[in-house]
């Protein structure tokens, strides 16, 4: 890391004490000293300010709540500051085996250059790598141990597939596992040149270039990569001369033997924006996606992350229980969530409770409610099979109406709260027996027919939205 003089070190002391002059008017006496009392002055990274924190818990909970206003006020004292870095003092906090101990979190817009005149290329393309975004941070469960083991082959010599294309719902894990990728790679030989960037800043450098007529050396800088990593592929989708030129930097690297792994929140088929060649050469590899996460996954991740704040706050396990089966949604929120009750915890000098935790959230579970009805359902399970609602509640038997009929039933005892008999009233008046019998076949069914399985899961995950 290059630091400045001692000159301008010593304008950026006085700076950051007219920051903390600032932010202690603007923040409660409680919240200043919890969250950004503890904050030192580093130094200057480039045109970023170095903060140091004692703890990664710190680190995530200020880089998500204060990092914003604190970079405005840097950029109100001193306008040449661009942003902030956050970083874990060494020695205070576990860290990833392989990663350096400064390595910072980098925060907001990273490849924003000051001002919005794009300057030309620099030779540093890709983006930073969260420290955080480990192999062994990972948890592997049902739904993601595919993409999993992938990435780890990929991170290994020779692997056997080329590109690794991965691909899952927001906040599952595939930037996290791109960036592990990284790290293994780089701590293995650091020699071997990573380059990892999102789809935006791809098109963002390549359209740099052309305004700097400098295609050449933004083709030699992708084209010199030994592993390229893009995330986030289905924002390339539209832009003809981006996408030209993304082909042709794949090709290109691909010809050489080099390695590719792209991410994006749909497989490539499903691609619809991006040209049928690219759709398809896309997915000559191996195509790995990351299903919605399964309530032991969820649990598991609660566990570890959990396992990470140990020192300042214990979470009984009733509570991650709690947390696992109420936040479904995806990982962010999961860890977000479980970031709020800690915090909370640590704020007020409140132990965490089952009681706590749902003060604590009673927003965000609210909007995880949505109470699924029994209508909800039929109309849904109809509009999927093609078949009319009145079937839902006819006396037919043929195996087209009886089936959806019976994963009707299977979801609203799994949605709803209500009873067996409840049920079968609201499907033309059936009697409480049969409705059992639905539900054993339907659960024996998923175990031998993943369509059916898969059906299911989509249309539960349609219904709680
Ligand atoms: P995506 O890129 O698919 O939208 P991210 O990789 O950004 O999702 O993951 C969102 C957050 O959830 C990150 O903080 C990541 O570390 C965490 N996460 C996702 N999956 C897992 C997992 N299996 N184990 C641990 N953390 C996970
Ligand atoms: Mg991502």
């Amino acid at each position: 890391m290059h630091l400045h003089s001692k000159s301008v070190t010593y304008d950026l002391d006085e700076h950051w004490s007219q920051v903390q002059g600032l932010l202690r008017t603007e923040f409660d006496d409680t919240a200043y000293r919890t969250w950004l009392a503890p904050l030192d002055l580093i130094g200057l990274e480039g045109d970023r300010v170095l903060l140091g924190v004692p703890t990664r818990f710190l680190r995530d909970w200020v880089a998500a709540h204060y990092a914003d206003r604190i970079r405005a006020l840097w950029r109100c004292v001193n306008p040449r500051v661009c942003g902030i870095a956050l970083t874990v003092k060494p020695g205070s906090s576990v860290r990833p085996a392989g990663v350096a101990a400064t390595a910072p979190t980098l925060l907001g817009p990273a490849p924003a250059p000051c001002d919005a005149a794009p300057q030309p290329l620099d030779g540093d393309i890709g983006a930073p790598l969260d420290p955080r975004f480990t192999f062994d941070n990972f948890v592997v469960g049902k739904s993601n141990n595919l993409a999993f083991a992938a990435a780890r082959r990929v991170a290994a010599p020779e692997p056997p597939f080329n590109p690794l294309f991965l691909y899952g719902g927001v906040g599952l894990g595939k930037t996290h596992l791109m960036h592990a990728i990284a790290w293994q790679i780089r701590a293995q030989n650091p020699r071997r040149k990573v380059v990892y960037l999102s789809a935006e800043k791809f098109m963002y450098q390549f359209i740099k270039a052309l305004r700097f007529k400098d295609t050449m050396s933004f083709k030699e800088l992708f084209r010199s990569a030994d592993v390229l990593m893009v995330d986030d592929v289905q924002f390339i989708g539209g832009k003809e001369s981006t996408q030209e030129e993304f082909f042709h930097t794949f090709n290109a690297l691909a010809d050489r033997g080099r390695q590719i792994v792209v991410s994006s929140d749909r497989s490539p088929a499903e691609l619809t924006g991006l040209e049928e060649r690219i759709r398809s050469r896309l997915g000559w590899g191996l195509v790995a996606d990351i299903q919605p996460t399964t309530y032991e996954l969820r649990l598991g991740i609660l566990q570890s992350k959990a396992q990470e704040f140990v020192r300042e706050a214990r979470v009984p396990d009733n509570v991650l229980a709690f947390l696992a089966h109420r936040i479904t949604s995806n990982v962010r929120e999961l860890e977000g969530a479980l970031n709020r009750v800690v915090a909370q915890a640590i704020l007020v000098g409140r132990a965490i409770t089952l009681e706590m935790a749902q003060d604590v959230l009673r927003d965000l579970l609210r909007a995880h409610e949505r109470r699924v009805t029994i209508e909800d359902i039929q109309k849904l399970v109809a509009e999927h099979y093609r078949i009319r609602i009145a079937d839902m509640h006819s006396a037919r038997r043929a195996r087209a109406v009886a089936r959806p009929r019976q994963v009707a039933m299977y979801l609203a005892k799994q949605l709803t709260p209500r009873s067996l008999p409840e049920i079968g009233r609201k499907f033309g008046g059936r009697d409480h027996t049969t409705v059992m019998h639905a539900i054993r076949k339907i659960e024996e069914l998923r175990s031998t027919d993943p369509v059916l399985s898969e059906d299911i899961e989509a249309l539960r995950r349609l219904l709680q939205g």
